[in-house]
């Protein structure tokens, strides 16, 4: 029927066949996301006006060309209505009946099978087959849709429906441009009469809307899509209220990267790193903070499965045109999309970081004091990206100065070319690895040694296993192959050698530790300390124990664990004569000696027994 003949006419319209389908599941639905109808109606109203921007272009003779292009929404918390109205291009009759009567879009075949089948009606992916509209009778009995097209000379018309059935389409006569949508609220959804609830929902989805968003006279969406606009053009200024508003924050961001790409997915992203990584502080296990857009709409605010979890702690926005709008949680999850999306921002991220990091070696150790846990954490879990987030670990080392760090192309540029691996080891802070026994082979030999001081650093290297070549080997492990020392320090270990029985002690020291070690041996490398403990299992260094021993404390005997001795050692020479002296006393030392290894490896040692057996270590020497 041609728009002319529909003037001054009354007509009621049957909704096609799936239109009925589609209103009988969203007006009996119990779904809890009902505010996601506002975001619907808000993105028609946003379509609207920038369609109008476009057609303005060429159209000279548009009607109201004086109108603001903006969305105004009214709740009446009297007559219970929520009215949403732009300035947008609006509709004629027969794209009233077209729009607002059928499903035009195909796909949507799909949707109604999966709300069908669905037990949990998830109406949140209503705009994704181009239904959003219909959503509206989620929250209202009745849907009253004023309309007049920006073409010029048009008719204006109202559409009104109850969503049962059938919809009536009235000329109306003096209207301007655009849309005005007015829902007769239902009765358990009065809610969404009060002004304050609407602010919150346009806030939480329509924030960044292009278009102001005016309630009561006052401009809600207060922040613009600023990631959309030309680097160039925007502020600093801009870029620190975006960055507050979006991290919730009260300090500037540390990085920021915004960038655009075209290929594999559509992206523009606008990333910070927050100022200070309120983990630390023990605020718990962060949210997501990156919230995924298209074309300035928000589809899912901080957005689960967006980045890999390591990456939690950026903020900010990216909007992709190529997701379809409304993708559910559950579809976001495993979107081969989103995969892509997830590929390329952080890829694009690793690479800016390593960007920073040599650009600014401060700022970039600053951002690695507050955020280097969270690299950390990628690496030792995230096999997809544990190879790039390699080169932007940092570490201290017996060659750094302290508090300085190096990275792992540090140590390789620097080590010897027939250095085959590269040396690690853990404990609490730089004096207590300079202070134990694991340091003296390297030293002798001038080795670099990187010291790490949190446990997630074993796991990080261990998985890491090599890099660029070289084998990752935590300095306690069993069988270093250590360089040979030079002809006088060989000669030297020869000399204090004599005399000693190695082989009866080491046999007569595992007895007298029994199951506490696996094994008693002679140390290739060992140079100012007695003895110390080294781990047989491979994969298992000292301070993995420790964390495993802070879960349950009996872990320690499962170690696997070596006592190897220096018989260079005054003490361990000692020892052997007094074996033959007095068994007793020699044992009593023999399991100092052993506690000792122990506490220098940073493993649990029984204190009381301990103190005991010092006491009587004490008695004699204090009485000889
Ligand atoms: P989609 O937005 O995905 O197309 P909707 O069900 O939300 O699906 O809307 C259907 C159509 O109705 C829109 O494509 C548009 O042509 C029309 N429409 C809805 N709201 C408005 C509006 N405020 N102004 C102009 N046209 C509108
Ligand atoms: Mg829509």
């Amino acid at each position: 029927m041609a728009a002319e003949n529909a003037v001054n006419q009354n007509e009621t319209l049957e909704f096609q066949a799936e239109v009925k389908q589609l209103l009988d599941i969203v007006i009996n639905s119990l779904y809890t996301d009902r505010e996601i109808f506002l975001r619907e109606l808000i993105s028609n109203a946003a379509d609207a006006l920038e369609k109008l921007r476009y057609r303005s272009i060429t159209d000279k003779d548009m009607l109201d060309p004086g109108l603001p292009y903006e969305i105004t929404i009214e709740p009446n918390d009297q007559d219970k209505t929520l009215t949403i109205k732009d300035t947008g291009v609006g509709m004629t009759r027969d794209e009233l009946v077209e729009n607002l009567g059928t499903i035009a879009h195909s796909g949507s075949k799909a949707f109604f099978q999966h709300l069908v089948e669905s037990d949990r009606k998830d109406l949140n992916l209503i705009g994704q087959f181009g239904v959003g509209f219909y959503s509206a009778f989620m929250v209202a009995k009745k849907v009253r849709v004023l309309t007049r097209s920006c073409r010029a000379g048009s008719q204006g018309y109202e559409w009104v429906s109850d969503g049962v059935g059938s919809f009536t389409i009235t000329p109306v006569d003096g209207l301007s441009r655009g849309t005005s949508i007015m829902l007769e609220l239902k009765d358990d959804a009065a809610e969404f009469s009060s002004k304050d609830n609407i602010k919150r929902i346009v806030q939480r989805y329509s924030n960044f809307v292009p278009f102001p968003i005016m309630l009561e006279g006052e401009k809600v969406n207060t922040v613009q899509a600023i990631w959309t606009r030309n680097k160039n053009e925007i502020k600093e200024e801009e870029y620190a209220e975006f960055y507050k508003f979006i991290a919730n924050a009260f300090d500037d961001a540390l990085f920021r990267l915004h960038f655009t790409a075209d290929a594999p997915v559509a992206i523009n992203a606008l990333l910070f790193v927050p100022g200070e990584n309120l983990e630390r502080f023990g605020f718990g296990k962060m949210e997501p903070g990156v919230s995924l857009y298209c074309r300035k709409v928000l589809i899912q605010q901080k957005a689960e499965g967006l980045l890999p979890e390591w990456l939690r702690f950026l903020k900010g926005v990216v909007d992709s045109e190529d997701i379809p709008i409304n993708i559910s949680r559950e579809t976001m999850q495993d979107s081969a999309l989103v995969a892509k999306l997830r590929k390329v921002i952080t890829g694009r991220f690793l690479k800016f970081l390593g960007e920073r990091a040599k650009e600014n070696t401060e700022k970039y150790n600053e951002f690695w004091n507050k955020f280097g846990i969270f690299l950390k954490e990628g690496a030792a879990s995230d096999f997809t990206y544990n190879k790039d987030i390699a080169p932007l670990l940092r570490f201290e080392s017996s060659k750094s100065e302290p508090g300085k760090y190096i990275s792992l192309d540090d140590y390789v540029e620097r080590a010897p070319e027939n250095q085959k691996n590269i040396y690690y080891i853990n404990g609490p802070s730089r004096e207590l690895i300079e202070a134990g026994p694991y340091l003296e082979a390297f030293r002798i030999r001038d080795i670099e040694v990187i010291y790490t001081h949190e446990p997630v650093d074993d796991f990080v290297l261990t998985n890491l296993a090599e890099y660029k070549g070289k084998k990752l080997v935590s300095a306690d492990q069993a069988d270093l192959e250590l360089p040979e020392l030079d002809q006088e320090a060989a000669n030297q270990e020869e000399q204090t050698l004599e005399g000693l029985d190695l082989r009866n002690l080491t046999a007569w020291l595992k007895q007298t530790l029994g199951d506490r070690v696996e094994e008693v041996r002679e140390s290739k490398r060992l140079v100012d300390s007695p003895a110390m403990i080294i781990n047989l299992n491979g994969f298992m260094t000292s301070s993995m124990q420790r964390v495993m021993q802070a879960v349950n404390k009996d872990f320690g005997s499962m170690g696997g664990k070596a006592l190897e001795i220096n018989p260079r050692h005054k003490i361990i020479i000692g020892l052997d004569l007094l074996r033959q002296k007095d068994e007793e006393f020699a044992r009593l030392a023999a399991e100092q000696i052993y506690d000792n290894a122990l506490a220098a490896a940073g493993l649990v040692v029984d204190p009381r027994a301990m103190v005991d057996r010092m006491y009587r270590i004490l008695e004699r020497a204090i009485n000889e």
